[in-house]
């Protein structure tokens, strides 16, 4: 089977390392042409171009552009396309890119390999990074049955763990386990800075240690994602922060009535609930 994959970047880097070591044919389209010779270089990719033609011979084809990139990509790849050809991509977010994917390309899956790092472009292109991850695919009701079956299977290949469900699902539940930690992340961060002491600050920045690390971590990343993600997050992304803004309400009111017994009820019930979202179970 051939797969193109457009964007050698991260995920479309990766995934085309797994692809070809599993023995597929994988033709590489990226933007910039250094990109395409280190994918060459590097064994990456059988063949690589900044030409969308190259997809010609594909059969499956992933699309790994920036999010905002994915339809004026699939808009330009359809020419060089054969009606069968099955097209997919791995944005963050689905409803709006598989809403407006499905209408020019029927045979469109949305899916989300729940896996990544803090770099970015070819360079950070790494073997098995969908191991173990959830990999997440989002069809219509509409969308052919044998190719929901044919990127399962690339999926399953990659020992992702495999999971299904609708495109607004998938960004509800994104909102609360990806993007509202952004935000949250990035709120905490943005708080300690408020220090008006320059000392305490001072102080603060040298004392921080493995609980700030875990806990800063995704606020301090590329803004770019996270504008991208709240941009085209923004209902469900809402959702979850007035929900948030409700719990805090709640442990602020606790901590200045001295409630600690109310206090302790909530941190007893977090530390059981933490375990279940660090524990993908696949359907
Ligand atoms: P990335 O490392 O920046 O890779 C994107 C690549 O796309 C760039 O290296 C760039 O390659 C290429 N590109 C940009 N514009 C292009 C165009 N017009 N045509 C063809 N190629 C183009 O980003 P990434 O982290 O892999 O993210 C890619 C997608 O994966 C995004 O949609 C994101 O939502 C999704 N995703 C990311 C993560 C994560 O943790 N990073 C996790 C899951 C899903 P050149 O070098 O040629 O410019």
């Amino acid at each position: 089977m051939n797969i193109g994959i457009i964007g050698l970047g991260l995920i479309g880097g990766s995934l085309a390392l797994d692809l070809r070591s599993l023995g597929y044919q994988v033709l590489g389209v990226s933007r910039r042409e250094q990109t395409c010779q280190t994918a060459m270089e590097r064994h990456i990719v059988d063949a690589a171009s900044v030409n969308l033609a190259l997809l010609a011979a594909a059969d499956v084809v992933f699309i790994c552009t920036p999010l905002d990139l994915i339809i004026s990509t699939l808009e330009q790849l359809i020419p060089h396309l054969s009606p069968s050809t099955i097209v997919t991509d791995v944005g963050s977010v689905k409803s709006p890119i598989v809403t407006e994917a499905a209408k020019i390309w029927p045979n469109f899956i949305g899916g989300h390999p729940m896996a990544g790092t803090a770099e970015s472009g070819i360079d950070a292109a790494q073997s098995n990074l969908f191991q173990g991850k959830p990999y997440v695919l989002t069809p219509l009701e509409n969308t052919p049955a044998e190719s929901v079956k044919i990127v399962g299977e690339i999926v399953r290949s990659l020992q992702a763990k495999f999971y299904l469900c609708r495109p607004e699902e998938h960004d509800k539940a994104v909102a609360w386990i990806s993007h509202l930690p952004v935000i949250v992340s990035a709120s905490l961060i943005s708080a300690c800075m408020s220090e008006t002491d320059v000392n305490v600050l001072e102080l603060a920045q040298n004392l921080a240690s493995s609980g700030f690390r875990d806990t800063s971590r995704v606020g301090g990343g590329n803004p770019e994602l996270g504008l991208l993600m709240a941009t085209y997050n923004q209902e469900q992304l809402l959702r979850s922060l007035f929900s948030y803004r409700q719990t805090i309400d709640q442990l602020i009111t606790h901590i200045q009535q001295g409630d600690w017994s109310s206090l302790a009820n909530i941190l007893q019930k977090t530390q059981q609930a933490r375990p279940e979202f660090l524990a993908a179970k696949e359907l």
